[in-house]
């Protein structure tokens, strides 16, 4: 006789076999504003139009918030603040888990919904959900361990107790890349830490998003929890609630500009700030290293969600000596892509978001090319439906070419190279970007090296892939402030809070 335990797994094995079909899906999200526990339709009503980059389909229209929404926003979650930091730690551990448990039955609706409207591989979306869904598990894990601690002072005249309370009401603004774990990153470590959260979906990948509150509602999380605005004015429903004194603390995912422009805004009123921002990651390649595992960890970092990544490796830096191997290893593979929808079986490389980003992949390859550069393959536009950009690599990339400066955000592997290890610190750190690095050498003190040498939050030694819940994610230099995820992700969303009293013996 089965146990309920394997017969939910076979029912949930059935039920994700089961084909989720497109037009169910799409009339499944709802359309609203997510405002104190209801979809309401914003003051303004529609119509804010989400895309489909692989045809230029409107997917969906939905409410397209106002000012005066976002602040209704920020009045549920201010409304709302003191009951959930007062809710038990394990109440609020269940409800993440819940969602992490419904995430997974819905794992299916979720990819295919982020594959119509960003573009990814279906399989790709798959392994969001995965590593997005982590994050509400992990969290549920952590909410229970909010820790303090109790000592006596060194001069044995009192006793010092360190606690941590929830930040209070927080903004967070996400980016369209990848449209799940972005929001679950933020939002899984504020419910943990007692925050109650606006949320800001990029307008051209809102969807997820929605449906994602959706979830949390179906989770058993209360009313004005979480509140989700989407918008396509983001700057003017965003700045009153920034310069809103009720607001404590904004977390922001996206590019270095708009993140300096909300520090500046964050300023006026103190608030905490975690910014997770732009990058430019070396990918560097030693002549001691196993060129065939640098192969497959390179195809990974550069052509991982169609390149559109902001730990996407963006100049492969190669020792001369095996820089030929390198990109010739690396050309067949990339020849053998298969370019489409994301929906279709086999695509490995889907459609980037919109015309600009095809037209920006473009202008940089032009530009190195008009250095000196080599295209090897690719290296065009495709003309017809949606916005696909030839997976691309360039060889012999002068320096000075605008693609090792700018954050190339598509499918284009650009090949520098280097004489020795000095010289390769020295191009890899060249960039105001310190995200994430990659290191291929199989010489364990020079890897040891390159940890302690190279200017980045984040290394993959010898692997083309580092993220995970259980980390700490983040960046130094320009790429940001503070860290998702791991044991430091919880702290974003705490303030410490020390008090002296008196010994109690004296
Ligand atoms: P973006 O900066 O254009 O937009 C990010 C978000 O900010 C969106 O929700 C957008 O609507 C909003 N926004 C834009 N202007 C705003 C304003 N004036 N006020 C308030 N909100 C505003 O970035 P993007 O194009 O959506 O995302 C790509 C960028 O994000 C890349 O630079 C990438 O490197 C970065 N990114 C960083 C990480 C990380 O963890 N470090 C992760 C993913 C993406």
């Amino acid at each position: 006789m089965l146990n309920d335990k394997v017969k939910d797994v076979l029912e949930g094995a059935k039920g994700a076999l089961e084909k989720v079909t497109e037009k169910a899906l799409l009339a499944a999200v709802p359309s609203g504003l997510y405002i104190g526990g209801e979809w309401v339709a914003g003051e303004q009503g529609g119509d804010l139009k989400v895309y489909n980059p692989a045809n230029g389909e409107v997917l969906k229209s939905i409410a397209d918030a106002s000012p005066a929404d976002g602040i209704r926003a920020l009045d549920a979650a201010v409304a709302a603040a003191d009951s959930w930091a007062a809710t038990a730690p394990r109440v609020r551990a269940e409800i993440l888990r819940k969602a992490f448990d419904l995430m997974q039955e819905r794992k299916e609706e979720f990819a295919l919904l982020m594959t119509l409207e960003m573009g990814k591989p279906l399989a790709e979306a798959r392994g969001e959900v995965a590593y997005g869904g982590e994050f509400l598990r992990w969290f549920s894990e952590e909410a229970v361990r909010i820790s303090g601690r109790y000592g006596t002072n060194p001069e044995g005249t009192g006793r010092m107790i360190v606690s941590q309370h929830p930040v209070g009401p927080c903004f967070l603004i996400t980016p369209w890349n990848f449209p799940l774990a972005m929001a679950t990153r933020k939002i899984g470590p504020a419910l943990a830490a007692g925050c109650t959260v606006v949320v800001k979906p990029a307008a051209l990948t809102p969807l997820t998003t929605l449906y994602f509150a959706k979830l949390l509602e179906d989770a058993g999380l209360p009313a004005g929890v979480v509140n989700v605005v989407t918008t396509s004015t983001s700057g003017a429903v965003s700045d009153p609630i920034i310069a809103d004194p009720r607001l404590r603390k904004i977390s922001f995912t996206g590019s270095t500009p708009v993140g300096v422009s909300l520090m500046k805004k964050a300023a006026d009123n103190v608030l905490r700030t975690s910014m997770e921002l732009g990058g430019n990651a070396p990918f560097v390649v030693f002549e001691d290293a196993d060129l065939d595992k640098a192969v497959e960890g390179a195809l990974l970092a550069k052509f991982r969600n169609i390149g559109e990544a902001c730990t996407a490796a963006n100049r492969f830096i190669v020792h001369e000596s095996v820089a030929e191997e390198f990109a010739a290893k690396v050309t067949e593979k990339v020849k053998a892509f298969k370019v489409g929808p994301g929906v279709e079986d086999g695509v490995t490389i889907g459609a980037l978001i919109d015309d600009r980003a095809v037209a920006k992949a473009n202008s940089l390859v032009q530009d190195a090319v008009s250095r000196g550069a080599t295209v090897r393959t690719g290296g065009n536009a495709i003309e017809g439906e949606g916005t696909f950009y030839e997976p691309t690599v360039v060889s012999d990339v002068r320096p000075g070419s605008d693609i090792l400066r700018e954050e190339i955000f598509g499918p284009v592997l650009a090949i520098v190279t280097f004489k020795d290890e000095d010289d390769a610190v020295r191009i890899a750190n060249d960039t105001e970007y310190g995200l994430m690095s990659y290191v291929f050498t199989q010489d364990l003190a020079r890897g040891q090296r390159m940890i302690e040498r190279l200017e980045t939050g984040m290394m993959g030694l010898n692997v083309g892939v580092v993220s995970n819940a259980a980390a700490p994610f983040g960046g130094i230099k320009q790429s940001g402030l503070g860290r998702e995820g791991g044991f430091e992700g919880i702290h974003e969303y705490l303030s410490t809070k020390y008090t002296m009293t008196p010994n109690p013996f004296a």
